[in-house]
């Protein structure tokens, strides 16, 4: 049976499930939205909580959004998996079937059949003792209507082990007093509310199951790591600086119930989230218009397709339908820079998903890699009008972008794509000349390789990149080996230098 020792951490984000222009569960969006989350401070996700509006995802979509953030995690985060609901039956089936793909599940109370105390009590023991999954139990009456009292989750914390905390989202501070009198000292509570975190962790609870934390989790990590150091007013002034971001995402500031205004932040921010399923509608435009005042107002957190989609630091973003600034895993050792979106990319706002992005998956199959497992981008992050070459000070612009990337991901080894991500590394160098032999670069290896369109355009380059790329696992089994002194990466230089020798044509395959 498992044990409390399961830490989920202090800042867990219960996710909204991003949803594609026709209104279905768009998993790679949750995958990133996931990988975003921890990067700014989040210890674990809640999948398909009522955030994530669980009432209206079918099991099958449960269950694969599940999988896809697991996945897309990799080990960086625990994934906690909403499956409880009305029925105790029902909660005890998704909870199996959910049990490979979930680190521990999120129990709400029974919601519109209103049962009794003692009910409550035997629903979420049964559910527990059906599983050895870590159980956290959801109390949240503005939603069920019933209130799960301070002796029933007591009662659960002391008679069943795997029932690990408690979600409590009630207003009464009175009630959490409460709990921290009598609860068994491994046992957590999570406030449910943002806008009382401070107050809650000062009556001892463990930290927040939050939503403002898609938008401001670098901020609310401040806070509860402030209170948990016993820094208090530190925490107090964070706490006031936070309160009003944290009450607009919820009525009554929000004329519609959660998650309309945090999906509404998300897309605001330019973190395309899409809408929602019916009965749930998105915010009006009026209060959407204050709530982006609002924004302005915080630091919120670099969500990292935010500032490429709204940048104009060059004309190129007129033209351009979408931003592209890069997927993958934020963690990789391996990073693909290539040289700017194409056709495809442009709509669909994702690097290489054109035909060389086919066959650049080709080539990492051909080394037992997935693109999920490493870190695609461009040295340019809008398209250049008919897939012209970048020109200096497109790239200059977009340089800046690119070295956060790298900083942020902190590559072992950086593939670069063409010509004109190997000029970042490399100025006055030919392709044709230092194509498929690492160079250490700082503290890394750069492997330059022809662009994969041009292999495609011009037959006889095909072999020569399919060779080249047989090299990278010895590459990176080298960068890793090198255990590379961190010596000072030299300054990027941005301006590329025109080969003097005629390069493959690469365009028209974008
Ligand atoms: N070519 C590139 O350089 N980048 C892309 O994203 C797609 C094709």
């Amino acid at each position: 049976m498992a044990a409390r020792n399961v830490d989920f951490g202090r800042l867990i984000t219960a996710m909204v499930t991003p949803f594609d222009k026709q209104g279905e569960v768009d998993y790679a969006q949750a995958g990133r939205l996931a990988r975003t989350l921890i990067d700014n401070g989040t210890d674990s996700i809640v999948v398909s909580g009522t955030t994530g509006e669980s009432p209206n995802l079918s099991t099958e979509e449960k269950l694969r959004l599940f999988r896809t953030v697991k996945e897309a995690l990799g080990g960086g985060g625990k994934v906690i998996g909403g499956t409880g609901n009305y029925s105790t039956r029902e909660s005890i089936e998704l909870t199996h079937e959910a049990h490979d793909t979930v680190d521990g599940v999120l129990l709400v109370v029974p919601y519109y059949n209103n049962p009794p105390q003692e009910g409550l009590y035997r629903h979420f023991r049964t559910i527990a003792e059906h599983t050895d999954l870590p159980c956290i139990v959801y109390n949240v009456p503005s939603r069920t209507v019933r209130n799960m009292e301070a002796s029933t989750t007591i009662r659960l914390a002391e008679d069943v082990p795997n029932i690990v905390g408690i979600k409590e989202a009630v207003d009464s501070l009175d009630q959490v007093a409460e709990l921290m009198q009598a609860l068994p000292a491994d046992f957590r509570v999570w406030s449910g509310n943002d806008n009382d975190i401070f107050l809650k962790m000062c009556l001892g609870a463990y930290g927040v199951v939050s939503v403002a934390s898609h938008v401001a989790g670098r901020l609310i990590r401040r806070m509860i790591d402030a209170v948990a150091a016993g820094r208090l007013e530190e925490a107090r002034q964070l706490h006031l600086k936070f309160h009003p971001l944290a009450k607009a995402l919820f009525p009554p500031v929000s004329p519609v119930a959660s998650p309309s205004a945090v999906k509404a932040a998300l897309n605001l921010l330019g973190f395309d989230v899409g809408g929602l399923r019916l009965p749930m509608i998105e915010l009006p435009e009026a209060a959407q218009s204050k709530l982006r005042d609002l924004l302005a107002t915080y630091e919120t957190d670099p969500l990292p397709a935010q500032e490429v989609q709204h940048c104009q630091q060059c004309p190129l973003y007129k033209h351009a339908l979408k931003g592209v600034p890069g997927e993958g895993d934020p963690g990789a050792a391996i990073m693909f820079i290539g040289e700017a979106p194409g056709w495809h990319e442009n709509q669909q706002g994702r690097p290489f998903v054109g035909a060389a992005g086919q066959f650049l998956e080709d080539l990492l199959r051909s080394v037992g890699l997935r693109r999920d497992q490493v870190f695609i981008a461009n040295v340019i992050k809008h398209r250049p009008p008919d897939n012209r070459d970048p020109m200096p000070d497109e790239i200059a612009a977009c340089d800046a972008y690119l070295d956060r990337q790298i900083a942020a991901i902190d590559p072992k080894v950086i593939c670069t794509l063409g010509r004109f991500s190997m000029a970042k590394f490399f100025p006055g160098e030919r392709i044709s000349r230092i194509h498929g032999v690492a160079r250490r670069y700082g503290n890394r290896l750069i492997l330059p390789f022809y662009h994969p369109a041009a292999a495609l355009h011009q037959g006889s380059l095909r072999r020569t990149v399919e060779e080249d790329f047989k090299r990278l696992p010895a590459v990176v089994a080298e960068a890793e080996k090198l255990a590379l002194s961190a010596a000072p990466t030299p300054p990027a230089v941005p301006e590329p230098a025109k080969p003097a020798e005629p390069e493959p044509k690469q365009l028209s395959l974008f």
